[in-house]
């Protein structure tokens, strides 16, 4: 079961949606938070399958690790634990009017 959380950045109200924060995984998908440099948003990246990263040797499932899930780009690296925004690098936050969201 994973945990995802909304993230708010203070110093340009950019906020991310429902994302890990770092490496998760639920019953089947194992995501990572990545920054996408296409669209500049911090978003919950497919990794693998069954707490396993990398390619699960299923073609249908592969095209989809490693995309961003807004706009299909691949230009993705790791969200440092800093967790700096996407779009002004002020330290996000996060959001705890929202709570958490349980995912399998
Ligand atoms: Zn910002
Ligand atoms: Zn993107």
């Amino acid at each position: 079961m994973g945990t995802k959380y909304n993230f708010a950045c203070p110093g340009c109200g950019y906020t991310a949606e429902w994302v890990s924060g770092g490496r998760d995984f639920g019953e089947m998908a194992v995501v990572r938070t990545m920054i996408c440099e296409g669209c500049k948003a911090v978003v919950d990246v497919l990794i693998g399958r069954y707490g396993q990263d990398g390619p699960t040797g299923d073609p249908d499932y592969d095209k989809s690790l490693n995309l961003c899930p807004k706009c299909e780009g691949t230009q993705l690296y790791p969200w440092p634990s800093e967790h700096p925004c996407p779009k002004c690098d002020n330290k996000m936050l996060k959001d705890e009017t929202f709570g958490e969201m349980l995912w399998d």
